[in-house]
């Protein structure tokens, strides 16, 4: 399972579970997901940012080949 900060098209930031990124990219392509504030499927991932004032937080990047390995830091599209 994996957890999405999402925000909709009027600013409404909410928090959804996935079983894995291609569950999300699935959700989104077919309008599956819906801010449950305002019911608006204009969604769109938002940054994470879990440790706000930290020295130097690592970035994580959105994977962009949606492979499961992606979760573990392992995008092969990311090892040149
Ligand atoms: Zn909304």
């Amino acid at each position: 399972m994996i957890r999405y900060s999402l925000e909709c098209a009027h600013d409404h930031v909410f928090e959804q579970w996935f079983d894995n990124m291609a569950d999300y990219d699935a959700k989104a392509e077919t309008k599956g997901l819906s801010c449950p504030e305002c019911g608006d499927t204009q969604v769109h991932k938002t940054l994470m940012a879990p440790n706000i004032g930290g020295p130097k937080a690592p970035v994580q990047p959105a994977a962009p080949c949606g492979a499961p390995a992606c979760a573990s830091g392992l995008c092969p599209s990311m090892m040149g």
